[in-house]
């Protein structure tokens, strides 16, 4: 088994009490020599963790999953965000798998039949093949989110992934994301205007009429199934 970088919590000279821009400060500064990524969905959360990091000005790996099935607003997110962030090195590390393997091998809609196989094939193993040579994890991931989500904590190892995860906006937030991105001028997805408070894969997302951009909501991931994840974080 892969060691820890660290070992969580007693070597820790930082916690939950601590702000997000000391956070992120360590993180730029103790692991300089350790591999570090950011992940992201682009979500709005993911836009203002990429945006807090690239304030820096130093270089950094953006892993991001494309499953094939993004919309169109989010790629041309993408293209904004690569624009804006010369710093950063956006990569994509999602399935070689494409559709139409996939329903080869798995049959048609596999997303409707079994959305736990499909978001292990799309999502899942891409990422555990990711992160299998890195130290540090850094996500965008709040506890407010989902109950699923809750007891994130802003550092932790992670045993799935063998890997020390950060989240430094375990703390914030859906308004207070939403004002930082605001204040920022931070691009993202226009999808979250349009009331869709969560975007994943076409297939797979919905928008939840009457809710605004400040609200977070995972009710149209997977409408009308219990699933709320895909399986990254949990
Ligand atoms: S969100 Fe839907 S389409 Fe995307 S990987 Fe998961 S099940 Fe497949």
């Amino acid at each position: 088994m892969q060691l820890p970088v660290l070992s969580p919590p007693d070597e820790l000279p930082i916690g939950e009490e601590s702000s997000t821009e000391k956070l992120i400060e360590w993180t730029l500064e103790r692991f300089s020599d350790q591999r570090v990524v950011l992940t992201t969905g682009f979500g709005m959360e993911g836009c203002a963790l990429i945006e807090m990091y690239a304030a820096h000005r130093k270089p950094m790996d953006v892993i991001y999953l494309d499953t094939m099935f993004f919309f169109p607003e989010t790629y041309s997110l993408i293209d904004k965000l690569k624009s804006r962030h010369p710093y950063l090195n956006f990569i994509n590390r999602g399935t070689t798998l494409t559709p139409e393997e996939q329903e080869l091998q798995y049959g048609a809609q596999l997303w409707k039949k079994n959305p736990d196989l499909c978001c292990q094939l799309r999502k899942v193993d891409p990422m555990r093949e990711t992160l299998k040579d890195i130290d540090v994890w850094i996500t965008g991931v709040r506890r407010s989110q989902a109950p699923s989500r809750a007891g994130v904590k802003v550092v932790e190892w992670n045993w799935k992934y063998q890997v020390l995860k950060i989240s430094p906006l375990a703390k914030w937030s859906r308004k207070s994301i939403r004002d930082f991105v605001e204040s920022h001028q931070v691009p993202y997805n226009e999808l979250h205007d349009k009331g869709y408070p969560s975007v994943g894969c076409t297939h797979c997302t919905r928008a939840v009429p009457g809710l605004s951009a400040d609200r977070y909501s995972r009710e149209g991931r997977w409408a009308g199934t219990e699933k709320t994840e895909c399986g990254l974080h949990t």
